[in-house]
């Protein structure tokens, strides 16, 4: 959907680090694209055309999520919701459990923010193996809305995030895809 030149100032723009933070990752650092608010506006309008009359509000997940999230909500006017990292906000809230390489984390969202029939968009800057969103849309699910939409900035190919995001049948955009 993503015009061919948008693409290519993105492309132009985030920065690729190997290695980082730890060995085998590609880290992609989207923080170059604040440094140029036309890209920005840019990158804005791109993702509010996939969501516009397709969903009831907005849910970002920290913290890059939520520097595209908000702006997404506020043009198409709908809430925001914010899913946090375990135990930084105050109770009571819904929470979800999910498997990292080694360990668990948990999301979590206020108790009551998130309203029973809504279409979620979930949003994040990018989809690697799909475990915070696959745990996202569980959480939107597990109070009774629909996780309609999932968007992100960048999909990394081959490690499976789209598959994991299928079971949802919901519609699934990246701009870009490396
Ligand atoms: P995942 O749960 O594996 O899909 O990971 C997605 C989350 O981890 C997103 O919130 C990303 O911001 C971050 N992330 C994972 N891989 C990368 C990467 N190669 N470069 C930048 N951020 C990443």
């Amino acid at each position: 959907m993503a015009s061919a030149e948008l693409i290519k100032r993105l492309e132009e723009t985030i920065e690729n680090f190997p290695d980082f933070p730890i060995p085998g990752i590609q880290f992609k650092d989207i923080s170059p694209i604040f440094l140029d608010p036309k890209l920005y506006e840019d990158v804005i309008a791109d993702l509010v055309t996939f969501s516009k009359g397709k969903i009831d509000a907005v849910c970002g997940i920290e913290s890059r999520g939520y520097l595209f999230g908000i702006a997404i909500a506020v043009a198409l006017e709908v809430p925001f919701i914010l899913i946090r990292k375990k135990g930084k906000l105050p109770p009571p809230i819904i929470s979800e459990k999910y498997d990292l390489e080694y360990g668990t984390a948990e999301i979590e969202t206020r108790e009551g923010q998130i309203k029973k029939g809504q279409r979620i968009l979930i949003h994040d800057d990018l989809l690697a193996t799909g475990g915070t969103t696959e745990a996202a849309a569980k959480l939107v699910e597990k109070q009774g809305a629909i996780a309609s939409q999932f968007s992100f900035l960048i999909g990394l190919k081959g490690l499976g995030g789209n598959e994991k995001l299928e079971k949802f049948g919901a519609e699934i955009y990246h701009i870009l895809e490396y």
